[in-house]
């Protein structure tokens, strides 16, 4: 901890509050940063660190949290500040307890992501690229979906799985996938929401009252089911959760089908960033797409 004193000296002078006889824990659960709560009087942050050569990765992270904010549908942490200090890059929240969503909250959480949903946006895309895990998520503008999700989503994983050395029938089978990608859409017209991006069950919580919490946010303006398919596939979702967004916002049929096709991205987001583990799971997924358009 002594090798945080310097950040602690920079945070003083960044907020212009007192720090004195403040304490410092670490925090476990993260993916990809290190965490530490920061108490000291009428204080109480939560800090991530990183490399400073990261440091885009939290801006990015903060405009998110912001936005999420501004919308006010579901409680995201406030942001206090962000940067640079010696050689971290930093991220200052507010400190939250976080405790599981049990029926009740995860009802709540239902209704408000459905709400936040419904906020309509003005294009696909987002004004900054930003990181899903450590990959980097492009966010170009479209003002069509299917272009978006061919050429800022699936296609880049699959630049990606080439760089790494995943050539043959994830290339072949994945090219033929990403010319009818359109075909998923023929009576589906998404209109562009905020989307969280990286919702899975370890990036939504409860606070102490019951509110939903949701951090760790990937944003950008897309098809709301994104958000939906990514809480089924690592589980974490109760079905109280599914009940109340749906009674707020019904899902199109079609959903269950383009499920596999927006999961599709974590999939080879995690075959790019863990490893040949996933390889199996994603071949069998683009196969399945494949056979539902034949
Ligand atoms: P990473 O980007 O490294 O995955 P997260 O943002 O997911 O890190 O945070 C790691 C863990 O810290 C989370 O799983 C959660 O339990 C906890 N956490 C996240 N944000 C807060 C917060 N604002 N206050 C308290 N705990 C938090």
């Amino acid at each position: 901890m002594a090798a945080l004193q310097p950040l602690v000296s920079h945070l003083e002078t960044q907020t212009g509050q007192s720090l004195n006889n403040h304490r410092l824990s670490t925090i476990g659960g993260g993916d990809i940063n290190s965490a530490y709560r920061l108490q000291a009087a009428n204080i109480d942050w939560f800090i991530k660190l990183n490399r400073a050569s990261l440091a885009e990765m939290f801006v990015a992270e903060a405009a998110g949290l912001r936005e999420l904010a501004d919308i006010g549908a579901v409680r995201v942490p406030k942001v206090i500040c962000f940067g640079e200090c010696q050689q971290h890059a930093y991220l200052v929240l507010e400190f939250i307890e976080l405790g599981a969503l049990h029926s009740r909250s995860a009802s709540l959480f239902g209704e408000q992501l459905a709400l936040l949903h419904q906020r309509p946006q003005a294009y696909f895309g987002w004004h900054i690229d930003n990181t899903i895990g450590s990959t980097p998520q492009y966010n170009a503008r479209h003002d069509d979906w299917v272009s978006f999700w061919q050429q800022q989503r699936l296609g880049k994983q699959l630049q990606f799985a080439a760089a790494n050395g995943y050539r043959g029938a994830l290339q072949s089978q994945g090219g033929k996938l990403l010319e009818r990608i359109g075909d998923f859409f023929s009576a589906y017209r998404p209109h562009p929401s905020l989307l969280h991006g990286d919702l899975w069950g370890g990036n939504a919580a409860s606070d102490k009252q019951g509110q939903p919490i949701i951090f760790d946010p990937a944003c950008y303006y897309g098809d709301r089911e994104t958000d939906l398919a990514m809480t089924e596939l690592f589980g974490g979702f109760s079905r109280d959760f599914y009940a109340a967004y749906q009674a707020q916002y019904p899902l199109d049929p079609g959903y269950k089908t383009r499920k596999t096709l927006y999961n599709l991205y974590h999939i080879l987001n995690h075959l790019n960033l863990f490893g040949s583990g996933y390889l199996n799971q994603a071949n069998s997924m683009i196969a399945q797409l494949l056979a539902e358009l034949n």
